[in-house]
């Protein structure tokens, strides 16, 4: 009899798998789901996921597998996974053979507030599930103006066909504030990320801090656990400033481990902010000044070869880094619309091999959280599995033969 570390495993894989291949469903299957009352709703505040544009159509932002791990919703038409609807549950399936019933995320309660100059709050900052929200408070990349934007992303493309429709645009640190405040309040948050695009003008630094000193006066944390996530700065002292400003964790998102694909996938970052070598360079000041495992990058998983993804989130774990990975997802209107990425199979087996790196390493789940600006990722979903953690090692579940 398996186990439910077992079973969790093997939703683990089903969660990956679905989410590289998407989900295949005709959008009226969501006619009578409360989404946007009981059921969150996806908010396009930076990317669209998805692997076709749906704008005006609203579709839930994830769902729940029988043993508790949060699944993202990417919808692919080509996919043999697909939702179909029996007798009101809705169930995941493969190839038309039932695999499990599913239970859509509740929606926070934050997203039916507004701010006090009437902005919606759920146009302000995503819930990111199990207490973690995320900021972009700009949802464009002045990359683009040059044809220098990373060549996986499809941050003004996203806002091109989201933005006016579902009134997404620039944030205020008074915005901001108000609605982390409301979340730590109503929904128990207790964990934020700011990012955005690269704006012109590399105004990070002021805006940063105004936003923390808005965030400090409306929940009246001095420690509000935020993450700033910033492109590298030209000079590296005002690193320090993001720590003064009440950050607990800072970010910087490499993308790409090797410098030679660096240079051609991330042609703005390479050119315009330092070059592979000094985005290195920046974290490794970041941990200077933030201390061991308060660091974190991102490598866009699937593009360069695994090796390489590998190499670089070993050698940044050894100097205090901690590098997540995402499963590239060929975005629409990214320089790689209607590529493919890599099978499932080689994503479950990289982020495996991530997580036991940064376990060994001995960074542990609060470190993880901290500077996750999703904490329901494969990676975090391992630890939890490994140290049983998970609600369900504490609930009897129900066995489902197919799981
Ligand atoms: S720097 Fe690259 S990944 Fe970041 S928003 Fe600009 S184009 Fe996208």
């Amino acid at each position: 009899m398996s186990t439910i570390k077992d079973k969790l495993y093997r939703e683990l894989e089903l969660k990956i798998a679905t989410s590289v291949e998407g989900i295949s469903f005709d959008p009226r299957i969501f006619r009578n789901l409360d989404i946007t009352g009981k059921y969150q709703e996806e908010v396009h505040c930076v990317f669209e996921y998805d692997h076709e544009h749906h704008v005006g159509i609203h579709f839930p932002a994830g769902f729940l597998s029988p043993h508790g791990l949060t699944f993202p919703i990417k919808w692919d038409r080509r996919s043999q996974y697909s939702f179909i609807l029996e007798n009101d549950v809705y169930y995941l399936t493969y190839k038309g053979v039932v695999i499990f019933p599913i239970e859509f995320l509740d929606r926070p309660e934050y997203y039916a507030e507004k701010t006090s100059d009437g902005t919606p709050m759920n146009t302000l900052a995503v819930y990111t599930r199990n207490g973690a929200i995320l900021t972009a408070y700009s949802n464009e990349c002045a990359f683009r103006e040059k044809g220098r934007d990373c060549k996986f992303c499809n941050i003004n493309a996203t806002k091109q066909a989201y933005g006016e429709a579902e009134g997404i645009g620039w944030k205020y640190p008074h915005q901001i504030g108000e609605t982390v405040a409301a979340a730590y309040r109503l929904d128990g948050a207790r964990h934020f990320t700011l990012t955005g695009g690269f704006v012109a003008e590399r105004r990070e630094v002021e805006y940063y801090l105004d936003v923390a000193d808005s965030i400090r006066e409306h929940t009246g944390l001095d420690d509000f656990n935020g993450t700033a996530v910033i492109g590298a700065p030209h000079d590296l002292s005002v690193i320090e400033k993001y720590k003064e400003a009440g950050f607990r964790t800072i970010a910087t998102n490499i993308e790409i481990w090797d410098k030679h694909l660096f240079r051609a996938i991330c042609p703005g970052k390479a050119i315009e902010s330092g070059g592979w070598g000094h985005w290195v360079k920046t974290l490794e000041h970041e941990v200077a000044v933030f201390g061991r495992g308060k660091v974190r990058s991102n490598i866009v998983a699937g593009i360069e070869p695994k090796e390489s993804t590998l190499e670089g989130v070993e050698y940044l774990a050894s100097k205090g880094v901690l590098c997540l990975v995402t499963s590239w997802n060929p975005n629409p209107g990214s320089a790689f619309e209607g590529h493919r990425a890599p099978e499932p199979e080689w994503h479950i087996d990289l982020f495996r091999k991530v997580a036991g790196i940064f376990r060994r390493n001995g960074y542990t789940w609060d470190e993880l959280y901290d500077c996750s600006p999703t904490p329901e990722s494969p990676i975090n979903d391992i630890y939890r599995i490994e140290e049983e953690t998970l609600p369900v090692f504490n609930r009897q579940v129900q066995p489902l033969a197919a799981v």
